[in-house]
């Protein structure tokens, strides 16, 4: 009798700091609501974080554990799901290299993700190899564990289809040995940033970490950027477009007084200091279960590495796995080898 094993997650995040609001509705959300149903494997990118932070990769050490403690602070289950750091599953970069093969330079320069990056980056003059040929390395990643869904946020789904057209191209070039994954987008596709400029991003500075507490959310959603076109309190407001009311919608379980404020924004009848303080009241009501699951590893290293070890090692054992298969389809699993 066979048993139907479980459909596979791969998803992850980069170790160059915490994670904020934007990770949670984007990505984590999803990952903590699926991670029962799918066998949930959630890598932790330093190797992909290097590609723009090749200087100064002493900061990994510090962010990879922070970001665990992220983890179990949203309520991922290292039982259920397996968290493991990349540079530690050295079949995830030697996958990678035979998939260079499969993908002109022209298609990865033609990625919007990367194109989009190279500008904020400032990348465009002297771009480092490295960066170009990420999204062959996320092909890697993603196909190691012969992922079928990938939460991601919105801004991701160009590389799930750079690393569809990588799976087709091996699996009619040699055999048919990979998974074509799908994304999976999060409630919140693109969560904007308090300055109400573009996504909410550690590199920009616009974010509210799962780990701020209360008095930082306080004071951050106090400069929040608004309506530019409303002066005062008893002008008409925009409510779309607008972060704070976009923040509501999502963190506010209060849906009657999300409705009111938003009818009383649009005839004027409320100021900004009031929607902002029931936003406070709302968002730190939903981090504050966040913070309480964080407290009890905040100080606590070793069985954070405790988690990555054993998560690492079960990764490396599913990733060897398709690793044969691949040396396999491609016919250099030679005789001669073990
Ligand atoms: P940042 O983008 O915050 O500077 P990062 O680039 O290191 O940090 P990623 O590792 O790219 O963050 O993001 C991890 C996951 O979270 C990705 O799937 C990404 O799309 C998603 N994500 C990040 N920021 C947002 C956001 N503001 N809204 C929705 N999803 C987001
Ligand atoms: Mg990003």
């Amino acid at each position: 009798m066979s048993i139907n094993p479980k459909k596979r997650i791969l998803t992850g995040d980069r170790p160059t700091g915490c994670l904020h609001l934007g990770h949670y509705v984007g990505s984590l959300q999803n990952r903590v609501a699926l991670q029962e149903e799918y066998d949930t494997f959630i890598l932790i990118a330093d190797v992909q974080a290097m590609t723009d932070h090749f200087e100064h990769p002493e900061i990994l050490l510090k962010n990879i554990r922070e970001v665990v403690r992220d983890y179990l602070a949203v309520g991922l289950n290292p039982e259920k799901s397996t968290i493991f750091v990349q540079s530690m599953v050295p079949e995830i970069a030697e996958l990678a290299v035979y998939y260079l093969n499969l993908v002109t330079v022209a298609r990865l320069q033609r990625n919007p993700t990367v194109k989009d990056e190279m500008k904020q980056k400032g990348f465009e003059a002297n771009l480092p190899a490295g960066f170009l040929v990420y999204p062959v390395h996320q092909a890697a990643d993603i196909t190691a564990f012969q992922a079928d869904l990938v939460p991601v946020g919105k801004d991701q789904l160009p590389m799930i289809e750079q690393t569809n057209e990588i799976v087709r191209r091996f699996n009619t070039l040699y055999q048919p040995v990979l998974t074509e994954p799908e994304g999976l987008v999060g409630a919140v596709s693109r969560l904007p940033g308090t300055d109400g400029q573009g996504k909410m991003s550690k590199s920009i500075g616009n974010a509210i970490y799962l780990s701020d507490d209360a008095k930082t959310v306080e004071k951050k959603v106090m400069r929040m950027y608004t309506d530019p076109t409303r002066l005062r309190a008893t002008d008409p407001g925009h409510v779309e477009g607008n972060p704070v009311f976009t923040y509501h919608d999502a963190f506010n379980p209060d849906t009657d007084e999300v409705a009111e404020l938003k009818s009383r924004y649009r005839a004027g009848k409320v100021g900004d200091v009031e929607v902002k303080r029931r936003l406070i009241t709302a968002l730190n009501g939903f981090l504050e279960p966040i913070r309480a699951r964080r407290m009890p590893y905040e100080k606590e290293d070793k069985m954070i590495d405790e988690i990555l070890i054993s998560g690492t090692a079960r990764a490396r054992k599913v990733a060897r796995e398709t690793l044969a298969q691949v040396k396999n389809a491609m016919q250099i699993a030679y005789p001669f080898s073990n």
